[in-house]
């Protein structure tokens, strides 16, 4: 990996192609992304938004196209040193509760990308995690086996993990699914106050169309491996261009407006 010199964006992805096999998830997409930026991406299943948010994170398999993340030109498998500095929340996964690791213990696997393998937490380390859990708003379950918690909870938690990683990139997929809906309201709620405050590049991929135009600077649309459109939230989330991308008709996506997911 080499890191770049002086660069304007945080991530600035080049006509970037990706592939599974015989499968192509990305057919050329470009995207730049500004240093404190808070960009939504939305789209149909299979239109290629995790895929696009794992180039960010230095694991994809570029075929063709150029990744550059943080001043780090990716190349394939080279994505190490970066992995550290972009922190990652996917979906709320079930948890077995017989899971014997605490609250606070998941908060720490954040430092380990820092720590290495060898070294173990010191007094720091359980202070930044400690910072992460109140700012989350779990410092009252640190102590509790994680498997006990709520999927809401669980969330603040996986949150909690990425900031003790001391991010400078935010990954969020789908972080709100499966959720109830005061659940989703606090857990975006969450993801706004901790980018105002940290100022973190944040990719938030999302089908919960009312939370974009609360949280994002900018909204993209991606369908069949490609960015289709991008703009703000107001010009973009609008019927006929939600129609277009999910292959609709407008009658339909506004009645599925009022329940405020495309999924
Ligand atoms: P969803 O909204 O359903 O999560 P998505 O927009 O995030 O979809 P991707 O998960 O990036 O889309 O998938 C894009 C395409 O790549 C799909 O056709 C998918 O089947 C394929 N794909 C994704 N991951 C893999 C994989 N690990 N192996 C093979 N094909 C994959």
């Amino acid at each position: 990996m080499n890191a770049g010199s002086l660069h304007n964006y945080s991530i600035d992805i080049e006509n970037a192609v990706v592939s599974y096999r015989e499968d192509v998830a990305l057919r050329g997409v470009s995207l730049k992304v500004k240093s404190g930026e808070f960009v939504g991406i939305i789209g149909p299943n299979g239109a290629g938004k995790t895929t696009l948010l794992t180039i960010v994170n230095g694991m994809g398999r570029l075929l063709h196209g150029q990744v550059s993340v943080l001043g780090y030109t990716l190349t394939n498998g080279n994505g190490h040193s970066l992995r550290k500095k972009v922190g990652y929340v996917a979906q709320a996964q079930t948890i077995d509760p017989r899971m014997p690791i605490s609250v606070r213990e998941v908060a720490m696997i954040g430092r380990y990308g820092r720590l290495g393998l060898f070294r173990r937490p010191g007094k720091h380390d359980w202070e930044i995690v400690d910072t992460a859990l109140d700012m989350v708003g779990m410092t009252h379950l640190a102590r509790r086996p994680i498997g006990h918690l709520s999927g809401g909870e669980q969330q603040r938690v996986a949150i909690a993990r990425c900031l003790a990683q001391e991010p400078e990139i935010f990954l969020l997929d789908e972080p709100t699914a499966s959720l109830d809906w005061k659940a989703k309201t606090d857990i975006l709620e969450l993801v706004k106050r901790i980018h105002d405050a940290r100022k973190l590049t944040t990719l938030f991929v999302t089908h919960d169309l009312s939370a974009l135009p609360i949280a994002c600077d900018r909204v993209v649309l991606m369908k069949d491996g490609l960015i289709r459109d991008e703009g703000s939230p107001g010009d973009l989330l609008t019927d006929v261009k939600l129609g277009q991308l999910y292959d609709m008709p407008v009658a339909e996506v506004e009645k599925r407006r009022g329940a405020a997911a495309l999924a």
